[in-house]
């Protein structure tokens, strides 16, 4: 017999299988999804690779299979998924794959390390910043130290066994960098069960009200019927959408079927988790995080595989735990972005979701308090039942919004960022000994920094792109690359000295506020705050428990926590998200408001948020102040429509990159070509717009273009694009390389 494998590789020509021979004593133990080894062109070491297809023969000289693992990974229904997602995504099968693969895959000695109670870790002792400093001072030249390091910069505390085989380099490059202060190599003690310390109390199912149990029994009909049917909850922010959530799982689990519980990322903290816990204990649960160490998430994998684990909570990815009999499938807070992989594979979870569904016939909850406007659109055509939490679950009334408009705040003199209308609140709260939070989606001091005598403004140099004023260190940052200088005193064009700092980030905020509540305590959470480990978790319950008067933070005090005692949110600038070149900029605008309002008065307090912005008649933000969904979606959908953008149609973006202008410029235009007649052939409707460089046209020294479809994401189209990739761009031998996203987060 002949096995298919396809070989561990990034390099696109290997997006192919290659023919080898099943020797007679492998046979019974090779299937399709078998893990195996084999000789790879003139390569000496083995080559990992997976079974994708059997056959009786080949028409090549084939050599034998060297190796196979006995345990099996994925199935064939996984390896099936993996070649549709590849197809869709334009990405390599194994780079599907992998996700579907335990934690630590290819490690020799994960085995060892499951009976292992404290193992040696690694972990940074200096910051990403001073990294980079070093390198550039060429203080850093060794590249396997640079890539063991940048490794570190972005899984902070990992195993040594983990660090050695991940970066492939051996324990003395490790051991020098302990010596050189780098990183610091300890005992550190492995949590087994990442839910061990915590004895949570066992709780069982409320009374639903009447409008969450006509949510539940309609999808409990799916469940029973086996119907592959799509559900949206719609209702706001404590109207009991996770009560809903757990007895859906329970009857789930009742029938000895499997669920899949997605939350986004940030959203997946311990209290998350408890609720689960305390309802269905902790034998019953596993939670894929990507904070767990490595050797955890590969227990709570095999919990799962096992068949031990029959509800999976996890972020993103845990939609390719290795669940068996799925029964349903949530996604809550679905409008959140980080549903959407930005690496590759590219993929969209709902679609990896619909894709279960339909395949198992097992019902698909989306739950949202702002519903993206795909789904919602989704719904109003019947595609998905909508089902509605009107009101919330406690009683507790929805917050009183205000909105001030900060050009008449200027015209009265005041030239500062609180309103007097916030600053009279504040106040209040304060006297009154009540919580509040300050969201301004802007970290740093001050983003933009300028000479006033003739017009520089200091750009990184790596990329076209503002530097953002960090006071504390006093320098200037590049939000994209990491790239650091000093504040400037005098400009670098012409010499002069009046150097003017402009805009505001969260750092101005919190001194503005001391400066003007010499009394109050305050702390902020933003990415130059959190950073360890489990420290987004720390600042908030540190605000929670201590009982701090002010937080003052980013997009991530949106999202999670309940503070019992937060009477005011005051939101400093809502114009940050509307300027910017992205056509979701309104969705995200009221999506953003409506979230933050609701982490005002979640008790019998009632809450109160003040807005400030420069556009007070701009739609987002004046339906966040109704705080009312439907007509922000009626709207929006009419000037979406009018504009061809989605949900009315998708945005194919492809994006090149390369440190040569004159290459993306050729590459790019060459696909432009191929894609132009391929299309006037088919006779698709489509717009496809010319290649432009993209709004940020360089990050990290490299240069952007991008080329922009617009059309229904179909059949017919893709494979046009997996077409010009196989033979118009994967051909060339060019710096240039290509990306392709499908209605991309980010369209900067
Ligand atoms: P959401 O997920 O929509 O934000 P939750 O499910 O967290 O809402 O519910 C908000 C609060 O209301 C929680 O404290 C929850 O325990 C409570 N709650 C939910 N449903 C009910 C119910 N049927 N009866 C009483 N309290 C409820
Ligand atoms: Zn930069």
């Amino acid at each position: 017999m002949i096995a298919e494998v396809i070989i561990n590789s990034n390099v696109k020509n290997l997006n192919r299988t290659f023919d080898y021979n099943i020797p007679f004593d492998m046979e019974e133990k090779i299937s399709i999804g078998s893990r195996v080894l084999v000789k790879f062109g003139n390569i000496k070491s083995l080559e990992e690779g997976f079974v994708v297809n059997i056959k009786e023969s080949s028409e090549f000289q084939v050599k034998d299979i060297a190796d196979v693992e006995e345990k099996d990974f994925v199935d064939e229904p996984r390896v099936e998924m993996a070649k549709w997602m590849a197809h869709r995504y334009f990405c390599n099968v194994f780079d599907c794959i992998k996700l579907m693969l335990p934690p630590g895959t290819g490690t020799k000695d994960v085995q060892k390390r499951v009976r292992e109670k404290s193992l040696n870790s690694v972990r940074l002792l200096k910051n990403k910043s001073q990294i980079d400093d070093d390198i550039e001072n060429k203080i850093l030249k060794s590249e396997k130290q640079i890539k063991v390091l940048n490794f570190l910069i972005d899984n902070d505390d990992v195993l040594l066994t983990d660090l050695e085989t991940i970066t492939e380099v051996s324990k003395a490059i490790i051991k020098t960098l302990e010596k050189n202060g780098y990183v610091e190599i300890y005992e550190k003690q492995i949590e087994r069960n990442p839910f061990i310390h915590k004895v949570v109390e066992r709780n069982t199912s409320l009374n639903l009200t009447e409008e969450q149990q006509h949510a539940y029994d309609m999808v409990e009909n799916a469940i029973d019927d086996y119907m592959n049917s799509e559900f949206l909850l719609y209702g706001v922010t404590g109207s009991g959408k996770t009560e809903v959530y757990l007895q859906l799982i329970k009857k789930v689990l009742a029938e000895g079927k499997s669920s899949i519980m997605l939350v986004p990322e940030i959203s997946l903290t311990p209290q998350t988790v408890d609720r689960f816990i305390s309802r269905f204990g902790q034998e019953n649960i596993a939670v894929l995080h990507s904070k767990l160490s490595v050797g955890e998430r590969y227990d709570q994998w095999y919990k799962i595989k096992s068949g031990k684990a029959k509800i999976v909570i996890g972020a993103r990815s845990a939609i390719f735990a290795p669940v068996e009999d799925l029964g349903i499938i949530i996604i809550d807070e679905e409008h959140d972005g980080s549903y959407k992989s930005e690496m590759t594979p590219r993929y969209n979870v709902k679609d990896i979701a619909r894709y279960l569904g339909k395949k198992y016939d097992v019902p698909i909850v989306y739950g949202s308090a702002t519903p993206d406007m795909d789904t919602y659109y989704r719904a109003s055509k019947g595609d998905i039942e909508l089902l509605e939490l009107t009101k919330r679950a406690n009683n507790s009334k929805l917050p009183k919004v205000e909105i001030v408009d900060l050009k008449q705040e200027l015209t009265n003199g005041n030239r500062s960022m609180i309103s007097t209308k916030l600053y009279k609140a504040i106040e209040e709260n304060l006297k009154n000994k009540k919580q509040t939070i300050l969201f301004l989606n802007r970290r740093g001091y001050s983003t933009f920094v300028m000479c006033r005598d003739c017009g520089f403004t200091a750009k990184c140099k790596n990329c076209n792109i503002t530097m953002t004023y960090h006071i504390k260190q006093n320098r200037l940052k590049c939000h994209y690359c990491g790239y650091e200088c000093n504040a400037l005193s005098v400009c670098p064009d012409c010499k002069g000295k009046n150097i003017r700092y402009f805009g505001t980030g969260t750092q101005k905020l919190e001194a503005e506020i001391n400066k003007l509540f010499p009394k109050a305590s305050t702390i902020r959470m933003d990415v130059d705050t959190v950073n360890k480990k489990n420290s987004h978790e720390e600042i908030l319950n540190k605000f929670k428990n201590e009982n701090i008067d002010i937080l003052i933070g980013t997009q991530m005090v949106v999202k999670g926590h309940h503070f019992p005692n937060v009477t005011l949110v005051g939101v400093i600038a809502a114009d940050t998200n509307l300027n910017i070149d992205d056509y979701r900029a309104s969705e995200k605008t009221f999506q953003i408001l409506t979230q933050v309002a609701g982490r005002a008065g979640r008790e019998k307090d009632e809450g109160n948020v003040i807005i400030q912005t420069y556009n007070p008649d701009n739609f987002s933000i004046e339906f966040s102040k109704k705080q009312d969904y439907k007509l922000f979606y009626n709207l929006e959908a009419k000037l979406r429509k009018q504009l061809k953008y989605p949900p009315f149609c998708d945005i194919i973006m492809l994006g090149f990159s390369s440190e040569n202008e004159n290459d993306i410029k050729k590459v790019s235009s060459d696909v432009h070509k191929y894609l132009k007649s391929k299309i006037e052939n088919d006779n698709i409707p489509i717009i496809l717009y010319k290649p432009v460089p993209a709004p940020i046209d360089k990050i990290k020294n490299k240069f952007r273009w991008r080329i922009i479809i617009k059309c229904k994401f179909e059949d017919n189209i893709i494979d046009i694009i997996n077409n010009c990739i196989n033979n118009v761009f994967g051909k060339r031998n060019s710096s240039v390389s290509m990306i392709v996203d499908v209605n991309p987060n980010n369209m900067l």
